[in-house]
Formats: structure tokens, C-alpha cells, sequence
């Protein structure tokens, strides 16, 4: 029996097979989770019901995490599959292209800024909030993916990291205020993965080689392996913890002076 047995997980973030959202719906589907997908717009929506399909589920509901309505939206429409959730998984982030290439210096703007954090972090608490009649009561989980461009400044990540800080900061915050009724709330902090969010950044394929050549195990990471400590995470084996950023990074963020590590 599967550790995820009896629980059902919210997951919204889908875009790409390689997304990190599929890697955590496989690991959550083979421990016993039922899912139920959310997809930004109509261009995602067939690769979002070609996962639901593989995990046995047919509950797949629009939401772009810009707008309110769609928001309360989903739990309109989840409402009428199942009385309750478990679990939801926020693995979305945006930032406006221009944002993520360049001096950070230059390239801020009051918009980008904006846009950054009202989608990479304001969305979690949004969508935790609105679904909250619906987790309250059990014994929930709430997570979501951040970066260690939160903690340390890093070439072309500009304002995504300080979204990231904020989302980190929101986990804390999060888990102060739902923990009195029973939910925890968590984040993972993954290493340089090759999805269509990175490809909108800057330098992506040289961070990529540099964690690669100097990470403590030599390599990148995989949607899988995230996913698998984030079914631990929002599992009951996890009942102790909350309000913690855990790195899945190969051991990346462990490291001083980076560059003399692989000598
Ligand atoms: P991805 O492109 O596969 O997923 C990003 C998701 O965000 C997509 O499903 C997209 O539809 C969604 N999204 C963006 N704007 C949205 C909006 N307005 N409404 C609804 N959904 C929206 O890329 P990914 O790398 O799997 O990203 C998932 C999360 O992991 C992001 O928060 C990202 O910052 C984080 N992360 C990624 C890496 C990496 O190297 N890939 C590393 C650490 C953290």
C-alpha cells in the first residue's frame, strides 16, 4: 500500500512532460494519491489531461492564477468530484522575459516586479485560501517549488529571486496561520531542471553545466526525484514538519567557493 492512500491532491503547474508538477504527480499517483490537474490556458489543457489520463483521473479545470474568479473557480468545480482535498501542489512561476535577461539594475520594473510576485507567490496563499473550506479539518498539505536564487544572488535570476523570497517568506507565514488547523505547508528548493520555465531565463544550459560539474554528486536532478520528496512531504510521514524549505539539489546549495569544488 502506498503511503499517499486515502489522500487527494490538488495539482496545479502542469505545462510540459518535463515539468516538475509531472514529476510530483507520478511519485504522488504510485504511492495511492487520487489527483486532480488545473492547466493555465487551452494550449496546455491537452498535456494536462494526457497526464490525468496516465494517473486515472478526469478532473482537469482551467485556472490562470492572475485572476480571482479563476481562482474560487476551481473549487467550484472540484467541489462537484469530491466533498474534500488533502493535498495541493503550487509549481508555478512567471516572471516577463526581459525581466530574466540582463543586469538586474537595468532591467527592473515596477510591472515586472509586480507581475513576478503576484504570480510566483501571491497565488500560493490565493489558491490554499480559496480551497481551504474544502482541506479543513483533515490532516493537510500544502507545497510549493522554489529556488535558491531566493537566498543568493544569482546572474539573470534577477527579480525571480526576490519573488522566490517572498514565496519562502509565504510558506512561513502560511504555515503559522494553518497550522492551528492541522495543515502544513512546505517548499522544495530544486536544483536547475530543463523546463519551459528555465528556458526563459538567461544562461539556463551554463547554470546548468556548472551545477553539473560541481554539485557534491556530479549531476543535475530530475521532476522525479523532486516528486518523490514531495509525496513524502505531504504525506503523514512528514506530520512534524512545517514551515521548511528542503533543497533537492544535488547537494549544490551545500557548497562555499563553488568553482574549486570539482578541482
Ligand atoms: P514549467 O514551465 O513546466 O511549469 C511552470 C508552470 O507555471 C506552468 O505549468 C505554467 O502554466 C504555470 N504558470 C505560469 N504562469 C501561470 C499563470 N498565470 N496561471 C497559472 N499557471 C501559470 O516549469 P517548472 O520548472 O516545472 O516550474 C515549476 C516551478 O518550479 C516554478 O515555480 C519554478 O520557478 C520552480 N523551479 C524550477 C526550477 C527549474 O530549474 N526548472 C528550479 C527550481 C524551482
Amino acid at each position: 500500500m502506498g503511503f499517499l492512500e486515502g489522500k487527494r491532491a490538488l495539482i496545479v503547474g502542469i505545462a510540459s512532460p518535463r515539468s516538475i508538477a509531472w514529476g510530483i504527480a507520478e511519485a504522488m499517483f504510485e504511492q495511492g494519491a487520487e489527483l486532480a490537474y488545473t492547466y493555465q490556458n487551452d494550449k496546455l489543457k491537452s498535456r494536462v489531461e494526457k497526464i490525468a489520463e496516465q494517473t486515472n483521473s478526469d478532473i482537469v479545470i482551467p485556472c490562470d492564477v492572475a485572476s480571482d474568479e479563476e481562482i474560487d473557480n476551481v473549487f467550484t468545480e472540484l467541489k462537484k468530484h469530491w466533498d474534500y482535498y488533502d493535498i495541493l501542489i503550487h509549481s508555478v512561476g512567471f516572471a516577463p522575459r526581459e525581466q530574466l535577461d540582463g543586469d538586474y539594475m537595468d532591467v527592473i520594473t515596477r510591472e515586472g516586479f509586480q507581475i513576478a510576485h503576484d504570480i510566483s507567490s501571491y497565488s500560493f496563499a490565493a489558491l490554499a485560501k480559496a480551497g481551504l473550506p474544502m482541506m479543513e479539518g483533515r490532516d493537510g498539505a500544502c507545497l510549493t517549488l522554489t529556488y535558491m536564487g531566493s537566498v543568493r544572488a544569482l546572474k539573470s535570476y534577477n527579480v525571480m529571486g526576490l519573488a522566490k523570497a517572498s514565496l519562502e517568506a509565504n510558506v512561513r507565514y502560511m504555515a503559522q496561520s494553518l497550522g492551528p488547523r492541522g495543515i502544513r505547508v512546505n517548499a522544495i528548493s530544486a536544483g536547475p531542471i530543463k523546463t519551459l520555465a528555465a528556458a526563459g531565463i538567461s544562461q539556463f544550459r551554463r547554470m546548468m553545466a556548472h551545477v553539473e560539474g560541481t554539485a557534491p554528486m556530479r549531476r543535475s536532478i530530475t521532476p522525479r526525484e523532486v516528486g518523490n520528496v514531495a509525496a513524502f512531504l505531504c504525506s503523514d510521514l512528514a506530520s512534524g514538519v512545517t514551515g521548511e524549505t528542503t533543497f533537492v539539489d544535488a547537494g549544490y546549495n551545500i557548497l562555499g567557493m563553488a568553482e574549486l569544488a570539482s578541482e
